[in-house]
């Protein structure tokens, strides 16, 4: 979508690439790095500034007594972190629940390194399970289930009695937790991020991952981690290693110094800044009669897309780039089947002014009448 987009000079609220400023004290740490001659392979997990920076975080933030030695292991991207991860945990033939709508690299990472998704499905407004969902899923072969919260594409914030159900899962099948929280920072509506990790009994058995791409908007600079017991963190980090070496030295730098000097007030100001973007973004879908379920975190809004012509979501969002020459993402890449078939996915992490206009451009939908053909 990102490559039709580009051909029409479209506005590309498809892809999750964060459009916004970077903060000033990570451009500075990075930049005084790279003059400092910082420019060297760091330790294979990452530098020393980082990984005490990040324990000191998941102290601060989730109560755990992470050792920065042992327990963190710096990454190219979250997407790294869990490629490495499913290399060094898992077996070929294991397999690994994922909660449908899903993160489609969450599936392509299990598929690439030779793991069985299995499929649980939710629905839309609340995408809820329950634990026969949980059991109905599980085998003798089940090794691990992934959690994201909040999730990408839905934008459900896990709650603690979800995250709860999932623990007491684990244990008694004694599984690996995945869980993937790069939007940590971005949850509206005073609702709580739960680590997972937090939970009684649960650090043993749980990865934690997440990176700086969403937080600092440097999808490019691919700052990811996992965070684990230190027996996880030496196979997570020795498979890091071996295919990336480690990731980028002075923008490992930049990241430890924007963790460092940035306070609550930061984390704050930008879920208030995503939640106006949001609104923003869910009142001109529905303006236009594509029926947005409101997001609880992330950055993304799944929009109906019933109403415009197309046989699946892939023609109605080429048909929406065409009308209004505003990108999306078709439904179908986030589920199994014909669920995704009338959704679409649209990313707000874009300046006010971007999505103002998409939201304009969005609108003449209504007006043009945009309806199928009946
Ligand atoms: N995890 C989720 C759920 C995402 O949505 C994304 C990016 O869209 C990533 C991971 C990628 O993170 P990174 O840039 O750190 O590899």
């Amino acid at each position: 979508m990102s490559v039709a987009c580009e051909r029409v000079g479209g506005i590309n609220l498809s892809q999750g690439v964060c459009d916004l400023a970077v903060p000033a004290p990570v451009l500075s740490g990075a930049k005084k790095a790279i003059d400092q001659g910082d420019n060297s392979y760091s330790r294979h997990d990452g530098t020393g500034p980082l990984r005490r920076a990040l324990a000191e975080k998941y102290r601060l933030r989730a109560g755990l007594d992470v050792d920065a030695e042992h327990n963190v292991v710096v990454t190219a991207g979250a997407t790294g972190a869990l490629y490495c991860s499913c290399l060094a945990l898992l077996e070929p033939g294991d397999e690994v629940i994922l909660f449908e709508p899903y993160y489609s690299y969450h599936e392509s990472t299990l598929i690439a390194t030779e793991a069985v998704p299995v499929f649980i499905p939710t629905q839309a407004p609340d995408w809820s399970f329950s634990m026969q969902d949980l059991e109905k899923a599980v085998s003798s072969k089940t090794r691990a289930i992934i959690v994201n919260t909040p999730s990408n594409p839905s934008g459900k914030v896990w709650s603690r009695a979800e995250l709860e159900l999932v623990a007491e899962f684990s244990k008694r099948h004694d599984l690996f937790v995945f869980t993937d929280e790069i939007y940590e920072h971005f949850v509206f509506d005073d609702l709580e991020h739960i680590s997972i990790a937090a939970l009684l009994d649960m650090w043993d058995r749980t990865i934690t991952i997440s990176g700086l791409s969403k937080t600092f908007s440097i999808t490019g600079w691919r700052i990811g981690y996992a965070i684990c017991p230190a027996k996880w963190a030496e196979a997570i980090g020795n498979f890091s290693d071996l295919v990336y070496v480690c990731a980028p030295t002075p923008l490992q730098m930049g990241a430890a110094a924007g963790i460092v000097e940035l306070d609550d007030a930061y984390f704050e100001k930008l879920a208030k800044k995503y939640r106006r973007k949001r609104e923003i973004l869910c009142s001109s879908l529905t303006e236009a009669g594509l029926i947005p379920c409101i997001p609880q975190g992330a950055y993304y809004v799944l929009a109906d897309v019933s109403m415009l012509p197309g046989a699946d979501s892939k023609e109605k969002a080429m048909y929406l780039l065409d009308k209004t020459g505003v990108a999306s993402v078709p439904g179908e890449s986030f589920f199994k089947g014909a669920a995704g078939r009338d959704i679409v996915r649209f990313c707000f992490a874009k300046e006010d002014a971007v999505i103002e206009e998409a939201c304009r451009r969005l609108e003449t939908l209504r007006l043009s009448g945009s309806k199928k053909a009946s």
